[in-house]
């Protein structure tokens, strides 16, 4: 009745940009909390998420009522800004439909805004422009909540031609970078140009704008990917403890339903545990965040929404049917904890045979060694190595600091394949004695601050190796 497809799902959306842009408090002003202001530093420190339902924009965005939207809402992520979390920004993107990078109109392109521009372009994810704090301009009158239109008209032909001016700049930078970019309501080919929203997140013009432009755009341009299938696609992104109902996971549902008794198998540090869904909880949209008794219970819920209870972030929850076999099902569990098993795994040889029997990431005898902070961030690593017109293998890898330990696996392709006996470290330590080793054998160790420096400063030793 309400006009919505019932075959699409809700997309799934992140939200990037350089730290201090305003990504927390956009999200503030999307679920109109005030987490931002609770945060310690403003810094988000884990991924969490927030169902929009589709009635919830609506009514925000005055639109009429025979006005059709395909999605049933608008599932969104934030995802921390801060350098030191760029693992987790990885983590973040890989299950999102679509993203909004969120820009600082004062201050233009920055370094982490290109940084998560490069992970889109790789990761083939589209995304929007929120061209954010609009209300920064010299002479802005604010006009709360209002469609971003109505909002220009309200302004001095000053602060409007320096709006344009800055809109300009923005858009010669994102073509730098190989992106052809428009504001929104001046694009006239959305399936291939970036479209520009131009936001407050303090006063909220823009806001709706946004909000409009991601449940019609989104569906436009990925009906086949938002399609709703019943395979259950199901990722941890937290765990935490509720002090009412215990262990509890937050889940992003991407496909499928879960119900209320559900035999579910999650993977833990401990191995795979297998229990039943005891509860199903969603938050309600519009509340405070952190306000108590604010979820709501379902006896099933379908894609694309959060919401669950030991388990390792980033890895899939997997149901268990009737009829299906109960080991097979933990048998898929083990392959996504093992990278976290390796940790603590001394493998007897050199050539890394546990790993390889157990990861899901084809390792080879000769290739590069690579150790990185979180599961997402490696893949991340390895998926990029793999796709190089020279694809650089990998013949191991771990989780966590560099240690001795790794420095002595790598020091087995001196002999094999010397350009390969390097260490790729990102968003990790790398201890003193590893340092040592490494400059006594001759193991290189590479570290940057993105996956894009670290592969190429480690190309580019390769090049100058072999010339
Ligand atoms: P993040 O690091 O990208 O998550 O940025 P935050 O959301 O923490 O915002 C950084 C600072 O900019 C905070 O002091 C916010 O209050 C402020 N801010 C964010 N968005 C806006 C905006 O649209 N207008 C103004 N004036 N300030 C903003
Ligand atoms: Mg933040």
């Amino acid at each position: 009745s309400s006009g919505i497809d019932k075959e699409l799902r809700a997309p799934i959306c992140c939200i990037l940009g350089h730290v201090d842009a305003g990504k927390t408090k956009l999200l503030d002003c999307i679920r109109r909390s005030n987490v931002q202001g609770g945060e310690a530093g403003g810094i988000t420190q884990q991924i969490g998420a927030t169902y929009l339902p589709v009635e919830n924009i609506r009514e925000r965005t005055s639109l009429k009522a025979e006005a059709t939207i395909k999605v049933p809402g608008l599932l969104v992520i934030d995802t921390p800004g801060h350098q030191s979390f760029s693992n987790m920004r990885i983590r973040g993107s890989s299950l999102c439909d679509v993203a909004v990078v969120v820009v600082d109109i004062t201050r233009g392109l920055e370094n982490q805004t290109i940084e998560s521009l490069d992970l889109l372009k790789h990761r083939n994810v589209r995304f929007v422009v929120a061209l954010n704090k609009v209300d920064r301009l010299y002479g802005w009158k604010t006009c709360p909540n209002a469609p971003i239109a109505k909002a220009l008209k309200n302004q001095s032909d000053d602060v409007r031609s320096k709006f344009i001016w800055r809109v300009t700049e923005v858009v010669t930078q994102l073509k730098e970078n190989g992106f052809n970019a428009a504001l929104y309501y001046e694009n006239k080919k959305i399936k291939e140009v970036v479209n520009i929203v131009p936001t407050s997140s303090v006063s909220a013009e823009g806001i709706p704008d946004l909000l409009l432009l991601l449940v019609r755009w989104v569906p436009e341009i990925m009906m086949e990917r938002l399609t709703y299938v019943n395979n259950v696609e199901c990722t941890v992104l937290e765990v935490n403890k509720d002090k009412d109902f215990g262990t509890t996971i937050d889940v992003v549902l991407i496909n499928g339903a879960l119900r209320k008794g559900d035999q579910i198998v999650v993977c833990t540090k401990q191995g795979p545990v297998t229990t039943n869904i005891r509860y199903l909880l969603t938050p309600y949209p519009t509340k405070k965040l952190k306000a108590k008794a604010v979820y709501k219970h379902h006896e099933e819920l379908k894609a694309a929404q959060g919401g669950l209870r030991h388990a390792i972030p980033g890895t899939a929850l997997i149901v268990v049917k009737l009829g299906d076999d109960l080991e097979q099902a933990e048998a898929a569990a083990v392959q996504e904890i093992c990278l976290v098993v390796n940790e603590d795994e001394s493998s007897g040889s050199d050539d890394g045979t546990a790993i390889q029997e157990m990861s899901r990431i084809k390792t080879c005898k000769e290739g590069a060694y690579v150790q990185a902070s979180s599961i997402g961030t490696l893949e991340a690593i390895i998926e990029h190595l793999k796709s190089l017109s020279f694809e650089i293998p990998v013949s191991g890898c771990n989780l966590g600091p560099v240690h001795k330990q790794d420095v002595m696996k790598a020091t087995a392709m001196l002999k094999r394949k010397e350009e390969y006996a390097a260490i790729l470290a990102f968003d990790v330590k790398v201890m003193p004695e590893a340092f040592d080793l490494a400059a006594e054998s001759g193991v290189k160790i590479f570290v940057a601050d993105t996956v894009y420096k670290l592969v190429d400063s480690f190309t580019d030793h390769i090049k100058k190796l072999k010339e």
